[in-house]
């Protein structure tokens, strides 16, 4: 298809969007921001997300001068923490190595962490118009199904091929318009679900569409059985309050705020003990599932009414909170979801 890029150009100004509120301009920034928020999430969960972090943080500088707490709080709920984590490093190398201004060079926006080939040319291409291919979830469905390819575009083949093929249909002018025409294309018409092949200007040449193969293009990952996982979460309480401990920094929900955790087969009451409170009564709570990419976690929490605890310190990792700024704070999702249902006067 020799004027793939041309037509996808034209159709982009006509029916693409425009409104988007990173689509400031060149603030290579706001761009930065909203592509690693759009990584595994769509626009319209990003929006408010996006909103509110661009309130706060307006800059790079203030980005980089925030507490990760932060940070980590106003992300709390779009998921996949790690993104948060990388985007306050990198920040914080945005301003040791470029003196705080947006790099501007490819290979300088493609070393940030967090920041992979196509997340990299994306803000290339549509902050500074330098002509960079793209091919994130999105472009590699519309590319599956276009030209018919085959195969699961994780497999390294595959993705090979994806990516020349991304190469070769790049134009020499109006990189931008390009680059988004791409994603609109993916995320308004060539959805995963359902595509609107009545509406798209390319269902004369489309593979999938000319064959009724689009529920088939992309191959599906070989399917794997998820490995399970099980916890005891202790909701410990004492005087209205929950006692909240800071995970790890690295792994699952590495630097947020959670529940103090046990074995199963240990005894909530016990593991209490350990962590010097005195339980006066303890029940189980209804069990929880959370599905990661790689495992599912079956949580199994307990309601342990404490009648002493010991005193704690933020900076120890350890806190009592009230339930209400319990949930406020950077805490994973299905733990905001247990506190969430607590009663006020739970085995308080
Ligand atoms: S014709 Fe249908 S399947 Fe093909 S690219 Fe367009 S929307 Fe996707």
């Amino acid at each position: 298809m020799h004027d793939f890029a041309q037509r996808l150009i034209a159709w982009q100004r006509r029916h693409g969007r425009h409104d988007l509120p990173w689509q400031t301009g060149t603030d290579a920034y706001a761009v930065w921001v909203s592509e690693i928020m759009l990584q595994q999430t769509r626009v319209d969960t990003v929006i408010p997300y996006y909103r509110r972090f661009l309130a706060r943080f307006p800059d790079v500088a203030a980005l980089a001068g925030a507490r990760l707490d932060d940070v980590l709080a106003l992300w709390s709920g779009l998921g996949y923490y790690a993104r948060a984590r990388n985007l306050h490093a990198a920040a914080r190398r945005i301003l040791d190595r470029h003196g705080g201004v947006f790099p501007r060079r490819f290979e300088d926006i493609r070393d940030l962490p967090g920041v992979g080939r196509s997340t990299a040319a994306a803000i290339a291409s549509l902050a500074h118009g330098e002509r960079h291919a793209i091919l994130d979830g999105n472009v590699r469905r519309v590319f599956c199904r276009l030209f018919g390819v085959r195969g699961w575009p994780g497999e390294r083949a595959v993705e090979a091929r994806l990516w020349r093929l991304a190469e070769s249909l790049l134009p020499e002018c109006d990189i931008g318009a390009y680059t988004q025409g791409l994603m609109d294309l993916g995320a308004t018409v060539c959805t995963r679900h359902c595509p609107r092949c009545d509406t798209c200007p390319f269902a004369t040449e489309c593979v999938a569409a000319r064959q009724g193969r689009q529920s088939e293009l992309p191959n599906p990952r070989p399917r794997k059985v998820l490995p399970e996982r099980a916890t005891v979460m202790l909701v410990l309480r004492h005087g209205g309050e929950i006692m909240l401990e800071r995970r790890p920094p690295a792994g699952i929900w590495g630097g947020l705020w959670s529940l103090p955790e046990c074995a199963v087969d240990d005894d909530p009451a016990s593991a209490a003990e350990r962590l010097g409170c005195q339980p006066s009564a303890a029940q189980p709570l209804p069990t929880l599932i959370h599905t990661f990419t790689h495992f599912r976690l079956e949580i199994r929490p307990w309601l342990v009414a404490v009648d002493r605890c010991p005193v704690v310190a933020e900076s120890a990792g350890r806190l009592w909170l009230a339930p209400d700024a319990a949930r406020q704070a950077a805490v994973p999702t299905p733990v905001r979801r247990l506190l969430a249902k607590l009663a006020p006067g739970d085995g308080a």
